[in-house]
């Protein structure tokens, strides 16, 4: 049976203003779950997967977290730390992605700490086939420990949202390739040892296709809040109209008896029918199937592991491979960004406010984009969102020219 004390809130949000206002007073109905001591400890782990900003679909969106945080601090607590071990090869290139996300900035203006996990103080776990790996101490020893997932698919779990997010929790690369030797199950396994007390979902935009990092955003407009990270998945599924049985690690839990046929029930009159949005599925090639077959994976990663094939697969060539076939999506460049000014080209400018929609620091634009604000902390969701262009972003680009161009497509429909 589904928990008795378990609660699940679906929020349908427009813009920074609403998120806020409908984040606070949701929260407020989970309040009796938040530690008693405002010295509590609080680990907030979004998903940070890659460099590439909310507005893909891709990572957390900022507007989330900063709408969080100012709601913690504004009930006193003071000891937030936000976490994430980011996936491996941009750990492998040390590739900082607190500050390519502007979780830096965030962190430093409402005076957060960060910790990245890959580096963390860790403890064994279980895998599939006796494998030990490291996972963050911090995930099962701060006081409460908040996910904040990102609603996206998976080109190999099938969708990517609160029990995949744990992965993040694993201690560096090798133990983030260990969890691949049997993914889904050691999705379960993570799982089991971790354990969040809240997840807030970002659901704002939405990635379908084939995610989590070559798909297309979708502006979906939901938050979803819950404490049990089983049934949360299913409603996920239900709203991006996916059958829980394409999601692997859905249909080994309910075939494991981790969940059962009340959560199916549950899911499906949780989530009403005019809610469902009906996302792209991943569309994956024969290799990347056959590579990922449950059973399988083992064999190939040992191989993909071994000494000089590992070195071989960290080529530069092995790389344009890897992603040609479809087994890797990432890109990494290596360059940074400078110190960016934004500022407005007024008269382009037809007072839409779509800006203001998307800044996370909830700043009154266009207004503000008149001269530099000291809580701007240069994330451009605001440039990015700008249907006129009439935001001009000046100074050096590094990784984002790749990342502008590419999203420049969906500028009118977020
Ligand atoms: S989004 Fe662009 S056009 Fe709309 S108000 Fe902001 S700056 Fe002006
Ligand atoms: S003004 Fe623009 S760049 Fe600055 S915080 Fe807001 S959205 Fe980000």
């Amino acid at each position: 049976m589904v928990n008795n004390n378990f609660r699940i809130s679906l929020l349908r949000c427009k813009g920074t203003s609403q998120i806020r206002e409908k984040l606070n007073s949701e929260l407020d109905r989970y309040s009796d779950l938040f530690p008693l001591s405002k010295e509590a400890k609080i680990l907030l782990k979004p998903n940070l997967n890659s460099y590439m900003n909310a507005l893909t679909g891709n990572t957390t969106d900022l507007r989330i977290l900063a709408a969080l945080i100012e709601y913690l601090k504004g009930k006193g607590y003071h000891n937030l730390i936000i976490g994430e071990g980011t996936s491996s090869g941009f750990y492998r290139e040390k590739i900082n992605i607190f500050s390519r996300l502007y979780i830096d900035k965030l962190a430093t203006f409402y005076g957060v700490k960060t910790i990245d996990l890959n580096y963390a103080p860790s403890e064994e776990i279980e895998f599939e086939y006796g494998v030990k790996a490291r996972v963050a101490k911090i995930c099962r020893e701060a006081d409460f420990f908040i996910n904040l997932p990102k609603l996206k698919t998976h080109f190999e779990a099938g969708m990517s949202v609160c029990l995949k997010n744990m992965l993040g929790a694993l201690v560096g690369l090798p133990n983030k390739q260990k969890a691949h030797r049997s993914l889904f199950k050691n999705i379960l396994n993570l799982n089991k040892h971790v354990r969040p007390h809240l997840h807030i979902v970002d659901g704002l935009i939405a990635m379908e296709g084939n995610g989590p990092s070559s798909g297309t955003p979708l502006n979906l407009g939901v938050i979803l809040i819950g404490t049990d990270p089983y049934l949360v998945d299913l409603a996920c599924a239900r709203i991006a109209g996916f059958d829980y049985r394409d999601i692997p690690y859905l249909k080994i839990a309910l075939d494991a008896g981790i969940i059962n046929e009340s959560y199916l029930k549950y899911s499906e009159s949780f989530v009403p029918e005019p809610v469902i949005r009906k996302l792209r599925k991943p569309n994956v090639n024969w290799l990347v199937r056959f590579i990922n077959k449950p059973g399988w994976q083992h064999y190939f990663v040992k191989i993909r592991l071994a000494p000089g094939f590992n070195r071989l697969f960290s080529t530069k060539l092995a790389g344009k491979l890897l992603n040609i076939s479809g087994l890797r999506q990432d890109v990494f460049i290596k360059e940074d960004a400078g110190d960016n000014r934004i500022s407005l080209i007024e008269q382009e400018c037809d007072n839409c406010m779509k800006c203001a929609d998307y800044c996370p620091m909830a700043l009154s634009l266009p207004q503000q984009l008149k001269e530099r604000d000291d809580r701007c902390i240069g994330c451009l969701y605001c440039f990015l969102v700008c249907p006129q262009k009439a935001i001009k972003v000046e100074g050096k680009l590094g990784y984002l020219s790749e990342q502008i161009k590419r999203y420049d497509k969906f500028r009118g429909s977020l």
